[in-house]
Formats: structure tokens, C-alpha cells, sequence
């Protein structure tokens, strides 16, 4: 056996290997085959992608026809993310918490649970204040004491740095000051192209009926929920199914950060 030769048979059990743990990965992945499913994975860039979401921006992110992504705000609040993270993992699907700080700062393992089943954690400032009514230097302070806590949840240690370059203004309300820092400090601004309405007073029924309707107008986009609403926990599994039933495709947002294991799947 020659040097090339050994070469190949190290390679093909290399790629034997890889194949295997693919297989493996996926079958942990989604144990069931008739889940909804994460039908890709999209790394957004924020210097392509700064500004995503046509209620607040005249951008959004490139989706097809019939691909949402999944955006829950507000948590984490044990009761109700928890719920929500449970039917989104037995659908396999993938979604983006944008987190506040303060949320996270005092539920550390609900945030890396969050991370550890695969879904993107964004950020939502500190104490979900209305950036637009507090002087620009008391909303910085609010972005990076909320980026902070998320980190130190995440990863034991604080920085004004994010992991994941995503942020949602509260209310959506923004100024161009903020807008220009965030942008010259690479983080995306996420507004939603349409949302479920959750912070009104519904049934679960009333909701689902509301954002299936909302869905189906729009064709695709980014959708906002809040995982700290009761009635969006309790209908999540419908909405879900429904979904799956009228063939949408959930898509879902990572940062392009290298050696993300999230990005390797399909
Ligand atoms: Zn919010």
C-alpha cells in the first residue's frame, strides 16, 4: 500500500464516520418523522441584513413563500417559555428568543436551556424600557446592561459584546441614534413583518384563529410572539400543527459566527 492509498482509506472511513454521525445528529434531531421540522438555517449577517422586519423597515430577511421564522420576545419566564420551548422541540423547530436582561439575570438555566435546544438567543434590552423616552446615553446603558445579563446567563461571563448580534427595540420604538450606534457595532435590528397581537387580552382559540389568518395574508415572514403570554404557551402546539398542515416552512436565523454548531443543520 502506497502513501496515496492510505490516504483514501483514511479519508473513506473519515467520510464514513461523518456520515454516520449526520445520521445520528438527525435522528437525535427530530425523533419524529411527521414533525414540522427546521427546514434551513439561515445565517443573517448584520452587514447585509442591518435593519430586518417591514412594520418598522423598508427590509426584511429573503425569505421564499412560505418560510416564517419563529420570534418569541419578552422571556424568559419559567411557566410559559417552558411550555413554548416543549412544542417547539417535539415540532423540531427552531426559533429566536430575544431575552431581557433582567429576565435572564434571574433565570440563568432557562436561558442556556433555550440555547441548548438549539434556538437563537437575541436581545432585548435590560428592563424592556422605551428607548425613545430615555436620553440616548440611559438607552446604551439599556442595550448593554440587557446584552450583559444575557451573556453571563449564557456563558458565565459579561460583555457588551453579544454572541449572537441580535437585537429588538421594546415596542419597536427606536431612534436613528440608536439605529447608527447598533449598526456601526454590527448587531441586527429585528422588527417582525407581522405578529400575533399576544399583548392583548384573547383566548388561545382567538389567537391561533388570529395569526393563522395573519400567516396566511402574509405568505412568509418574521413573527412575533411573546413567550412570557400565557395564551400564546397554550395554543403554540396548534399553531404549530397548523403550519405543518398548510405546508409552511419554519426557517431558522443564526449570526454568522464560525464554529456555531447550529449552522451544520439542514
Ligand atoms: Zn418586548
Amino acid at each position: 500500500m502506497n502513501g496515496r492509498e492510505s490516504v483514501l482509506i483514511v479519508l473513506k472511513a473519515a467520510i464514513v464516520a461523518l456520515i454516520a454521525c449526520t445520521v445520528a445528529a438527525q435522528a437525535e434531531e427530530c425523533p419524529r418523522q411527521d414533525a414540522l421540522g427546521t427546514s434551513r438555517v439561515l445565517t443573517v449577517d448584520p452587514a447585509t441584513y442591518p435593519r430586518v422586519g417591514v412594520q418598522s423597515f423598508p427590509q426584511t430577511l429573503p425569505l421564499e413563500d412560505h418560510e416564517v421564522v419563529l420570534t418569541f420576545d419578552d422571556g424568559p419566564n419559567p411557566p410559559t417559555t417552558s411550555k413554548i420551548l416543549a412544542a417547539l422541540s417535539r415540532e423540531c423547530v427552531r426559533a429566536t428568543f430575544f431575552l431581557i436582561g433582567q429576565s435572564a439575570a434571574t433565570n440563568p438555566q432557562l436561558v442556556r436551556r433555550i440555547a441548548a435546544e438549539g434556538h437563537t438567543v437575541g436581545h432585548h434590552t435590560w428592563a424592556h424600557a422605551d428607548l425613545k423616552k430615555i436620553s440616548n446615553a440611559a438607552a446604551i446603558e439599556q442595550i448593554d446592561r440587557g446584552i450583559a445579563a444575557d451573556e453571563m446567563a449564557l456563558h458565565g461571563k459579561a460583555g457588551s459584546t453579544p454572541t449572537t448580534p441580535f437585537f429588538r427595540f421594546p415596542y419597536f420604538e427606536s431612534t436613528p441614534a440608536l439605529l447608527d450606534l447598533l449598526q456601526s457595532r454590527g448587531i441586527a435590528v429585528f422588527g417582525a413583518d407581522f405578529w400575533a397581537s399576544d399583548w392583548n387580552k384573547m383566548t388561545p382559540e382567538q389567537e391561533l384563529k388570529l395569526i393563522s389568518d395573519r400567516v396566511k395574508a402574509a405568505g412568509k415572514g418574521i413573527v412575533l410572539f411573546h413567550d412570557t403570554k400565557a395564551q400564546t404557551a397554550a395554543m403554540m402546539p396548534d399553531f404549530l400543527r397548523y403550519l405543518r398542515e398548510n405546508h409552511y416552512r419554519v426557517v431558522h436565523v443564526v449570526a454568522a459566527a464560525p464554529g456555531k454548531s447550529v449552522q451544520r443543520i439542514p
